[in-house]
């Protein structure tokens, strides 16, 4: 039976599917709007990499959140799977392999190594024949690599599928092309506005992603969400050839696609609001992969991928409720993270409405860091 609660999501991401899943899963009643279609926005051209121990820094806030919710993807996708029957979703661990090329790269993942070690992660360091025999594409430049079996990838467009099949399996109601720009909190609830009419609910979450700051809450400053270009290649070797982990350099990193394709990201451009592939982001790509996996320069380039990430000041995402609007609870910048953050995310949103219930989580990445909403 569906519960009398009734929760408006703005934004059909990875952010906002989780969440509509976790919480229509649950007998919540859920409106998940989107002013696109379900994914179309920064998840659409993710590279689905699950490496909290490469993008986080040691003893960082990003890091004690990117792990946790490392540990929670095994069950989150048992349950996507399971609500969304017949929706095969990649997500496979691949391990990553860091590459370093100079002395400096060296001894900067020899520090990396020895810290894993002391957080007791598991990790092997690799090089000279043993390198060569587990990525033998790797450039014979390399001075050897760091790799670590537990970071895995996913397939993104099929997982915002999947969990967008699963939420209106369980009764929620996905309303599409639909902008939402106009929050208020009024006595019984929350309301949204659609043209002229009002729809009220007793929470909106707002997950726009890049977009975000368009959103605007009645009486709360804009939100401090940017976006950040990310241009991305998929390439394919004609022989089928592909190394079998997601390798990452410091100029870019690659993902073995299960169709035998190889996805290279990312650029980092901040470059407002503006989807375009450009011949500077893809040359820059290009000459990267080509630097790490010499035979990439034989490879045929199959297409471009372009996505905004959604940009904090601290790269932490803007999570939690306004305590001067406690109907309304923010999901958004999960930067360079979203799909990694997506099952804690869920899962703390899902706490707060379900119980009222605030994640130890929600003191790193409440939105009142940047307000000091009272
Ligand atoms: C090239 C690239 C590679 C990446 N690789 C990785 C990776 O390997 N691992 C990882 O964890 N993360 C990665 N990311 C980051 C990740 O993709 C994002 O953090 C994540 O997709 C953000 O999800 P989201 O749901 O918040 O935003 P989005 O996916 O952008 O979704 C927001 C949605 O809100 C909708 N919307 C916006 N405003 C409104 C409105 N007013 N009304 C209605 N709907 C609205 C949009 O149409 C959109 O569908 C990558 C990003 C890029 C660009």
């Amino acid at each position: 039976m569906l519960s009398e609660r009734r929760v408006a999501i703005i934004g059909a991401g990875v952010i906002g599917a989780s969440i509509a899943d976790a919480l229509a899963s649950r007998g919540v009643r859920v409106t998940l709007f989107d002013m696109r279609a379900p994914g179309a926005g920064a998840s659409q051209a993710s590279a689905g990499v699950l490496a909290p121990f490469i993008e986080a820094k040691p003893g960082s806030p990003l890091l004690a959140l990117g792990a946790r919710s490392l540990l929670m993807w095994d069950d989150f996708m048992a349950g996507v799977r399971d609500r969304a029957p017949g929706h095969e979703v990649e997500y496979v661990r691949t391990g990553t392999l860091e590459v370093a090329l100079s002395d400096e790269e060296h001894a900067h993942l020899t520090t990396a190594a020895a810290w894993l070690a002391s957080e007791g992660v598991t990790h092997d360091w690799l090089e000279g024949p043993a390198l060569v025999a587990r990525a033998p594409m790797v450039t014979s430049a390399a001075r050897g690599a760091l790799h670590l079996p537990d970071h895995r990838i996913v397939n993104v467009g099929a997982l915002v599928r999947a969990l967008v099949q699963a939420a209106r399996l369980s009764g929620a109601v996905c309303v599409t092309p639909t902008e939402i720009v106009h929050v208020e909190q009024v006595r019984h609830g929350v309301e949204v506005r659609i043209g002229d009419q009002r729809h009220t609910f007793d929470h909106v979450v707002i997950a726009a992603g890049s977009w975000t700051r368009r959103v605007r809450v009645a009486g709360v400053p804009v939100f401090p969400v940017r976006p950040i270009r990310g241009q991305l290649l998929h390439v394919r070797w004609p022989d089928g050839a592909r190394p079998a982990h997601s390798i990452w350099g410091t100029r870019c990193y690659t993902v073995p696609w299960a169709d035998g394709s190889l996805l290279v990201g990312a650029t980092v451009e901040d470059v407002g609001f503006d989807e375009r592939a450009t011949v500077a982001g893809v040359r820059e790509l290009m000459d990267a992969v080509v630097g790490l996996l010499p035979s990439a320069a034989d490879a045929s380039l199959e297409a471009v991928r372009v996505g905004l990430r959604p940009a904090t000041a601290d790269h932490l995402p803007l999570l939690g409720p306004l305590s001067s609007h406690p109907g309304v609870i923010l999901a958004a910048g999960h930067y360079r993270n979203g799909i990694l953050l997506a099952p804690l995310t869920a899962d703390i949103v899902s706490k707060l409405v379900l119980n009222n219930e605030r994640d130890a989580a929600l003191d790193l990445v409440s939105p009142e860091r940047f307000y000091g909403y009272t």
